[in-house]
């Protein structure tokens, strides 16, 4: 008996989409139908290397197209692992997917323009609602035991089951066509678009006994000979995704071990990328039969965002042949893997940096893990890094940094800090901007761990222009200024008390009263970071105020306090840490630095 189900929210929104929205391309909805006959018969092959009771299939192992001109019907078959009746409930009912919840959330942001999120989203199989009123899916899982079921919807808000008729495992997906779809009667069309949207699919594509593909394994052939236009279609077909790639590599290693690989960057993150349990890794073949749709063992973490497929027929698999195995052969494969990745992105920087500044935007992030996680490619990491700095607007890299040094500098300076804008103007960079020597601004949260794990660039140390005291040579402020200024400045440490480990005359402003510097190991920003991540804050930064003995108001309050009084010189000393504190954007003690400052207001305006 038929048994009426209701769709899930999330599918049943997408369906309202698809039904009513225009689409500049409906053609898709046939590649989405070959690509999950495909997936069905991947999955058959795969569980049939550890489970021996399946149905077994009629026939080799193939895609058919079929169109029924009197009835208005096409028809996707595939002999592959069929669905049980509970999977049609699962996988056709729900977006049964960790990412529910980003797609209709990207579902809400992008409105009518969801056309770039089928596919992205893996809700492939609802696109038939965009040609069809009504599918039916005939299934037979290979499932020992499995009773035969027919699906049905016309795209509402409910699907049918009922017992269904097939007595040979797999699928057949029959779409009614729409009035307004019909041009996907003609087979010359469907044809078409086979050719263009699935040529790599490795299963044979049959339409009137005709193979409408070549099922060729684009990685074995040799890589001056594939054209830019497969790699691309490639990358669409067999990794099932939307967008081009933002670039590839290709390469057959030989003796004394053989593998092949082509993998891609994706030009935007995946939603799941940072998701723990999310599925990632390269699929892997052994002789061009899948092995394993997403195995992580080829690529460190900090890599997850690389796509692609490596065949590697001398990688061994454990007993269920699900696992690999830890073995010497895979441990050099993936080092090699590793250091061609790094060098094709490193060849990407160097050569199309509109390109290569487009995926640091993107996975740079992701990237810089790499630089603790990955001792051992430190060297090819680096050279893959990019930050602001002081120099302009552009992301610099550390070797054109290094390479434009000024005479006398002797370190690579940086500055860490949350807002670009503010990092610019801080007093920080009094001295620097005088010399003209380039300071990093490092305004991601993870940029001075990434630098603190670094600690040198190719024989260069790099430095903070924040910490500690600075010794360079032409000093903006000179030695006898600061010893003058020196015994004002132990008056303003008692005067603070705790709120600072030590009050210094500068070598480092040229226009500011005072600034704050860190002392210990841990900087003021990774402080803030800290307690932004960790309940009850974590270990604090030990801070020493610099003051300016050249600067108007600091000698003033020298003499001031050199002439002992103390009583007019107390509220602008304080007022000083107060300035040093708002440059960075953190005022500690806005209650009191607000009644210091109406108290000053008051008195300059005469009261
Ligand atoms: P995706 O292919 O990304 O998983 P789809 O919406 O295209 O998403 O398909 C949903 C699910 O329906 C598939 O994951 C699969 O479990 C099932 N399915 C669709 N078509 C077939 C088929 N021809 N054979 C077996 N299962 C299928
Ligand atoms: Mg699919």
């Amino acid at each position: 008996m038929a048994e009426t189900l209701p769709f899930q929210a999330e599918v049943r929104q997408l369906l309202d989409l698809v039904v009513h929205s225009l689409y500049s391309d409906r053609d898709i909805f046939l590649r989405e139908l070959v690509s999950n006959a495909s997936d069905a018969l991947d999955r058959a092959r795969l569980l049939a290397l550890t489970q021996t009771d399946l149905r077994p299939a009629e026939g080799e192992p193939h895609i058919e197209l079929s169109v029924d001109k009197e009835r208005g019907t096409i028809t996707v078959r595939d002999n592959g692992i069929g669905l049980t009746r509970q999977q049609t409930v699962d996988h056709l009912g729900t977006i049964a997917r960790s990412g529910t919840k980003d797609f209709a959330k990207a579902l809400r942001e992008k409105g009518n323009s969801a056309e770039g999120l089928i596919g992205q989203f893996g809700v492939g199989f609802y696109a038939s609602f965009m040609v069809a009123h009504k599918v039916e899916v005939h299934t037979l899982s290979a499932e020992p035991g499995a009773e035969p079921v027919l699906w049905t919807s016309d795209g509402g808000g409910e699907f049918i089951l009922e017992p269904g008729s097939r007595d040979t495992r797999g699928t057949a997906v029959t779409l009614h066509l729409r009035s307004d779809s019909t041009e996907y009667l003609d087979t010359w069309k469907l044809k078409d678009i086979v050719k263009r949207h699935s040529a790599f699919v490795a299963f044979p594509i049959l339409m009137d006994g005709e193979k409408l593909n070549e099922q060729q394994a684009l990685w074995t052939r040799d890589p001056a000979e594939v054209t830019e236009d497969e790699y691309k279609g490639f990358y669409k077909q067999a990794m099932h995704e939307w967008q081009e790639p933002a670039a590839w590599l290709h390469f057959r290693a030989e003796a004394p071990l053989e593998y092949q690989a082509i993998l891609f960057f994706p030009t935007e993150r995946a939603f799941d990328l940072d998701y723990p349990d999310a599925k990632r890794g390269v699929r892997l073949y052994q002789r061009r039969v899948l092995i394993q749709e997403a195995s992580d063992q080829f690529l460190p973490r900090y890599l997850r965002f690389v796509k692609g497929v490596i065949d590697a027929p001398e990688v061994s698999l454990n007993v269920s042949r699900e696992i690999l195995q830890q073995t010497p052969v895979l441990r050099s494969i993936r080092a090699q893997v590793v250091k061609r990745v790094l060098r094709r992105l490193k060849e990407l920087g160097r050569d199309d940096v509109a390109a290569y500044t487009k995926f640091w935007e993107t996975f740079g992030a992701t990237l810089k893990e790499g630089v603790a996680e990955d001792r051992e490619n430190v060297e090819g990491i680096t050279p893959l890094l990019r930050f602001r700095s002081t120099a302009g607007d552009e992301w610099r890299d550390l070797a054109t940094v290094k390479a434009e040094m000024k005479e006398g500098q002797k370190e690579l300076w940086y500055l860490a800090g949350t807002d670009l804008g503010r990092m610019r103007a801080s007093p920080q960079l009094e001295a620097f901007r005088k010399k003209g020597w380039e300071v990093l601004l490092l305004s991601d949260p993870v940029d001075e761990w990434v630098v603190m794990n670094l600690t040198e660039f190719d024989g260069v140390a790099l430095k903070s222009v924040a910490r500690g005291e600075l010794e360079n040579e032409d000093d903006p402020i000179a030695d006898e200024a600061r010893k003058h200024a020196e015994p004002f400045a132990a008056w303003v440490k008692e005067l603070l008390g705790d709120g600072v480990v030590g009050v210094r005359p500068s070598r480092r402003l040229t226009d500011s009263p005072s600034v704050l510097v860190d002392e210990g190991n841990v900087s003021s920003n990774m402080e803030r970071i800290l307690r932004s991540t960790r309940q009850g804050g974590g270990p604090k930064a030990t801070r020493v105020l610099e003051i300016n003995p050249e600067h108007v108001l600091v000698k003033r309050l020298v003499a001031l306090h050199g002439e002992g009084n103390v009583a007019d010189a107390e509220p602008l000393a304080r007022l000083l840490l107060d300035y040093a504190q708002l440059a960075e954007g953190h005022v500690e003690d806005v209650v009191g630095l607000t009644s210091r400052l109406s108290a000053l207001m008051l008195r300059a305006a005469g009261g």
